[in-house]
């Protein structure tokens, strides 16, 4: 989205903008229209007359055809997601994070192929590639998070894709995104991104070259934790593929769902400034807490690939990860336990994004493969919302007081 003079618009000012075409918030009969594109419901649409019917036919793509193809509600949405890439040639929306990652794997794998996928992915992620994805001829190769252009050796005649997500939503490792795409640009391998952590406006993933940026918008898009959603996004070439095997699918979000996301992302700018500064003054100020053994959060200069967060990143979210010291013993598990449980102001709960805090209990090793992960003790991990941050830390401190107790009994 570009101003009068032909220079690109800033990211708060595309979100409070997109989507909000005249003919999906007026009618065209009168001049003037209402702010938001309004819930438009509908399985059958009709027709004037048979002539209408069958020119309907020809372009069904964001036309009124059948509720299936979706209304201009779902239609403003895509069309928002889509203007937080500039590189993006459309935008196609899902029913959850999960489905939008199956339907843009689907779209680019052929039995035969190999898929090369990083061993930090999001588990659902991994168990897609184990089981969907075996059971249709795809075989996947599960690689180190921080190989960076090592991928290369991995690559074989029959590599189609890379799949990266950066960070990691456990363990927080940031990939060299860019040498990753080098590799793949070389060999003709298209290369996919789970962008939920950063979305686009932290790390703007097709402006460094990835095909298809896929985001879970349950979490920061819809901001509220009452709706699930998922988008892909693909340059160019890779568009029409994805666009049809999404409608292949049957692929398809509810009007309401749909309104309730492009609210969410009027205030996605904001909401991630303000969840990433907090989330950094936790990480901070647990980084000096004697309990605790390690915190995982990229933009801390020790954290694992902090030199390509700091090169490629606008920003960091507000989901981080730290882990306690006392080893991985049964007690300590113990003392873990008490600390989340304790916590007043953290709800216990999975997912992430929305306004409200969350602490979890987290085990990453059994999630990998490829790699090894060496945590010296039990891992919790933070998901920092829009609270005051001296009482999320507040917080913290009594339940790292319930957690010396337990470790230390008296
Ligand atoms: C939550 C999540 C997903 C899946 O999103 P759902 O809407 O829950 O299906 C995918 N990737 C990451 C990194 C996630 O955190």
């Amino acid at each position: 989205m570009k101003d009068d003079t032909g220079k690109d618009l800033g990211a708060a000012t595309r979100l409070a903008r997109a989507g909000r075409r005249a003919e999906w918030t007026g009618m065209p009969d009168q001049p003037g229209g209402i702010v938001n594109p309004p819930v438009w419901r509908a399985s059958t649409i009709l027709y004037e007359n048979v002539a209408h019917l069958r020119a309907a036919t020809k372009d069904t793509h964001q036309r009124l055809f059948y509720g299936r193809k979706g209304t201009p509600t779902s239609w403003a949405l895509a069309e928002a997601i889509n203007g937080l890439e500039p590189e993006a040639a459309g935008t196609m929306l899902y029913p959850s994070g999960v489905a939008a990652i199956a339907g843009a794997l689907l779209a680019v794998l052929r039995p035969g192929d190999q898929l090369l996928m990083v061993d930090t992915a999001y588990d659902p992620s991994r168990a897609m590639c184990n089981g969907l994805l075996k059971d249709f001829g795809v075989e996947t190769i599960f690689y180190d998070p921080l190989i960076g252009n090592g991928i290369e050796a991995l690559c074989t005649e029959r590599t189609r894709a890379i799949f990266m997500e950066s960070p990691g939503s456990l363990t927080f490792e940031v990939q060299d995104v860019p040498a990753i795409v080098a590799v793949a640009g070389r060999r003709g391998i298209i290369t996919l991104i789970d962008n939920t952590w950063a979305t686009p406006l932290l790390l703007p993933a097709m402006g460094l070259g990835v095909d298809i940026s896929i985001i879970a918008c349950t979490k920061y898009i819809v901001g509220h934790s009452d709706v699930m959603m998922g988008s892909v996004s693909a340059n160019a070439a890779h568009w029409p593929a994805i666009r049809d095997r999404a409608y292949g699918l049957g692929q398809i979000v509810s009007p309401d769902d749909a309104w309730l996301a492009l609210r969410g992302l009027r205030t996605l700018d904001m909401r991630l400034k303000r969840h990433g500064e907090s989330a950094l003054a936790v990480a901070q100020w647990l980084a000096k807490r004697d309990e605790v053994a390690a915190v995982y959060h990229p933009a801390l200069p020790a954290s694992v690939g902090h030199t390509c967060f700091a090169r490629d990143f606008k920003g960091s979210s507000g989901l981080f990860s730290f882990a306690l010291k006392g080893g991985r013993t049964a007690a300590a598990d113990e003392a873990r336990v008490a600390l989340v449980d304790s916590l007043a102001l953290f709800g216990i709960g999975y997912s992430w994004g929305g306004y409200e805090s969350l602490a979890l209990p987290v085990d990453p090793g059994r999630f990998r493969s490829a790699t090894d992960f060496a945590a010296s003790g039990h891992l919790v991990r933070l998901n920092i919302g829009l609270e005051e941050p001296d009482d999320l830390i507040s917080d913290l401190e009594r339940g790292l007081a319930m957690w010396r107790e337990k470790m230390v009994p008296t």
